[in-house]
């Protein structure tokens, strides 16, 4: 028997139930598909699309060295890979189709034709989840719904798992000699984008980046995870997301240390509680905001502001200094997320999906649901959101984490100058400085935020 497993945002061998699926089937073929028109359609930026060219070439090493052949084709449209899949997994002469789940409702419609095409066509085609620890439909209330709620999920999901553990599967054995390495060209043109001294890409690194946060920094977490000027948090974001890594493996890692790797275990559960809310509540993927009322709500149409936001020019340093973080790295720290995106759609009132757009085509991390779960929490218009009324203060953020400015003065060189009392409210020092006024008062926009709000 032939099998045909088609990697996807899961580019490792480790912990991957599909491949492993394949592997123990008989002969294994692999393919990789590059669907850049779709893609681009979805947001995806350069830096993500340079991402997936060094974790597939990453991945391209590793399959050979696994003695089994990697086929990277492009489809530029999802519409079109049911044939083109068919296609391919006739030339190759397999039997079965297998692949781990996608839940964003695109990635699912294009999985379910596929599925139809090729079981039409007489080939067998299983559907794994190891790209979550506990599939959706597996934590639900005792109604048998899904959650509306992370901290009722976060219990569920706990006590379904301590039933099941996290056993990562084991990384599979050679099934033969090493065969030469495919020469990776696809999305070659994008490859510039990403520091790779920062990021190195592949299973290899991203293992070791889980070992090295799990052995020296995971104690630390809880107390240093919400100041961006220490690197406080895994940094493995972009590794999830492409999947050279999965979240069990890093939940097994975190568990050796015990209620020390409570904290961010928690936060590895936010990932699956995204997953989970992603795919069975498919109206997110449309657009839509999480709670329905909230489509009535009008946002501002402020094209000046906006572009203001994007270019770190708001007059408020820390939620400029995170924006040139985003658009210099690529990469966000978590509470300046928070900060931003609440600045964005509570001082601004600018629409949520303004800013979930910009974040995706800048990240290199960019993931469907956790990026529409952070917008939308953000914005109150999510799940259990934060409460519209608890307005962050971008000022006593700062002076709250990140009070001696090390990290805002990183990114923002023009305040160096500026004492660290006035940091926050640079205009106050009474010197000359190249840095814009606050684009708007707090208190107005708050008094603001509030009224659009409450009607
Ligand atoms: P750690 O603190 O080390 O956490 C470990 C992992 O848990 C992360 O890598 C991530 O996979 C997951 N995780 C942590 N926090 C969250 C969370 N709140 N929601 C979902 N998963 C979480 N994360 C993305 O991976 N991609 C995105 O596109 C993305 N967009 C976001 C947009 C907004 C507005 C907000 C508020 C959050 C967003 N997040 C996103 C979640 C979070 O900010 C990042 O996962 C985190 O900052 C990544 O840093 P880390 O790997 O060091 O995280």
């Amino acid at each position: 028997m032939r099998t045909l497993y088609w990697a996807r945002n899961d580019l490792r061998l480790g912990d991957n139930a599909a491949l492993s699926d394949a592997l123990t089937t008989g002969a294994t073929e692999i393919c990789f598909i590059v669907s850049e028109a779709q893609w681009r359609s979805h947001d995806m930026g350069d830096r993500r699309l340079g991402w997936i060219h060094h974790a597939l070439q990453a991945f391209a090493q590793q399959t050979a060295q696994l003695g089994v052949r990697l086929h990277v084709i492009e489809i530029p449209w999802f519409a079109d890979v049911p044939k083109g899949l068919l296609e391919l997994a006739q030339q190759l002469s397999v039997s079965k189709l297998v692949y781990n789940a996608e839940y964003p409702l695109n990635e699912q419609r294009r999985d379910d034709a596929v599925d139809a095409a090729l079981g039409a066509a007489g080939i067998e085609v299983a559907r794994f989840h190891s790209n979550v620890t506990l599939p959706p439909g597996s934590v639900m209330t005792p109604a048998g719904s899904p959650y509306r709620a992370f901290s009722a999920f976060r219990k569920r999901w706990r006590s379904v798992a301590a039933a099941i553990g996290f056993e990562p599967l084991p990384k599979p054995q050679p099934v033969g000699a090493a065969i030469p390495m495919p020469r990776v060209e696809a999305l070659a043109e994008y490859a510039h984008t990403i520091d790779r001294q920062v990021w190195p890409a592949g299973e290899t690194a991203a293992q070791q980046r889980v070992k090295d946060f799990v052995e020296q920094r995971l104690r630390e977490y809880a107390a240093k995870r919400d100041i961006p000027s220490v690197p406080g948090t895994s940094r493995l974001s972009p590794y999830l997301a492409i999947g050279a890594i999965s979240a069990n493996q890093c939940l097994a890692s975190a568990q050796s240390l015990g209620s020390q790797g409570e904290a961010w275990t928690n936060e590895l559960i936010w990932r699956e509680f995204y997953q989970h809310i992603t795919a069975l509540y498919p109206h997110v993927s449309k657009g839509r905001p999480f709670k329905a009322e909230m489509d009535r709500m009008i946002w501002r149409d402020a094209p000046v502001e906006l572009a203001a936001w994007r270019a770190g020019q708001t007059g408020y340093p820390l939620v400029d200094a995170a924006m040139r973080q985003l658009t210099e790295t690529g990469w966000m720290h978590n509470r300046l997320r928070m900060v931003t995106a609440m600045f964005l759609t509570k001082h601004l009132l600018i629409d949520w999906r303004e800013g979930e757009r910009f974040f995706m085509q800048q990240l290199i991390d960019g993931d469907f649901a956790a990026n529409n779960g952070g917008w939308q929490w953000s914005a109150s218009t999510g799940t259990d959101s934060v409460p519209y009324f608890r307005i962050f203060n971008p000022t006593t953020q700062g002076q709250r984490f990140d009070p001696s400015g090390i990290f805002t003065r990183r990114m923002l060189p023009e305040l160096a100058q500026v004492p660290d009392r006035h940091l926050y409210a640079p205009h106050e020092a009474g010197i000359e400085l190249d840095y814009p006024a606050p684009i708007v008062d707090h208190k107005a926009a708050r008094a603001r935020a509030l009224a659009a709000f409450g009607n």
